[in-house]
């Protein structure tokens, strides 16, 4: 449970058919995973170390980016996933740092072979997606992962790793991140209003995680973080 959601109940065990062979009606998917979490498992067994997942979401332009980027400067203990994404680099962007920049058919593959941990069509335009190999070895090796994912990415996350800590980044008011978004004057107009209707709702989801941390400063609510990954 929790590794792979079961089969759809088909009619197979009718009188003269053979019972479904998947182990608890799980299949060809299932196992993969299966196997993994339970090499992870034994891994940290063995060091005694225990290894901590954290999904840190929240609504856009709240500074997650900020957070998880100081992470990564400050905490060198903490492995931060490099998502892979369709969208154009910005300047300054770095591939294979800031992102793995791919091609829609590039994504495609890595969809169609069960290498995403979760991945998302985000603001209703470009893909971003987990990928799993890098979560699961840093796992492996004791380390702490941080994923800095959107809202759709952290309920897969929890579905599929349900050891996950869910992490909500909350702006300190909603003025705040209005001004937070217009202020970073990358995107367009449209742009700027599509991504503020999804804040809105995003928000309303908040009660959905373990805990929320408000971004009032960046050191802060990087180390309240950091602190939660310990917690596990
Ligand atoms: P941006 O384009 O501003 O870098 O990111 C847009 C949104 O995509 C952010 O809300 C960010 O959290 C989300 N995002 C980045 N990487 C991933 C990922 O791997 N999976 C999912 N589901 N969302 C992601």
């Amino acid at each position: 449970p929790g590794l792979a959601p079961p089969r759809a109940a088909r009619p197979r065990a009718r009188p003269g058919r053979a019972a479904p062979r998947g182990v608890g009606g799980r299949g060809a998917r299932h196992r993969p995973r299966l196997r993994e979490w339970l090499v992870d498992r034994e891994k940290r067994q063995e060091t005694g170390i225990p290894s901590r997942l954290v999904v840190l979401a929240g609504p856009t332009a709240v500074g997650k980016g900020t957070v998880s980027t100081y992470i990564r400067e400050n905490y060198p203990d903490v492995h931060l996933s490099v998502s892979a994404t369709t969208r154009k680099p910005r300047p300054g962007e770095v591939h294979g740092v800031n992102y793995f920049f791919l091609s829609d058919d590039e994504f495609d593959t890595l969809v169609e072979n069960d290498e995403m941990l979760e991945w998302a069509t985000v603001h209703n335009a470009f893909r971003y997606g987990t990928p799993r190999g890098p979560v699961l070895e840093a796992m492996a090796e004791g380390m702490s992962v941080l994923l800095e994912i959107d809202l759709q990415g952290a309920r897969q996350v929890r579905g599929t790793m349900p050891q996950a800590v869910l992490v909500f980044l909350l702006p300190p008011t909603w003025e705040e991140l209005v001004r937070r978004l217009i202020g970073r004057g990358t995107e367009s107009t449209e742009e700027q209003q599509r991504r503020l209707a999804t804040a809105k709702v995003e928000l309303a989801a908040q009660d959905e995680f373990d805990y929320r941390v408000v971004n009032s400063d960046v050191g802060t609510a990087a180390s309240e973080v950091v602190d939660l990954m310990a917690l596990r």
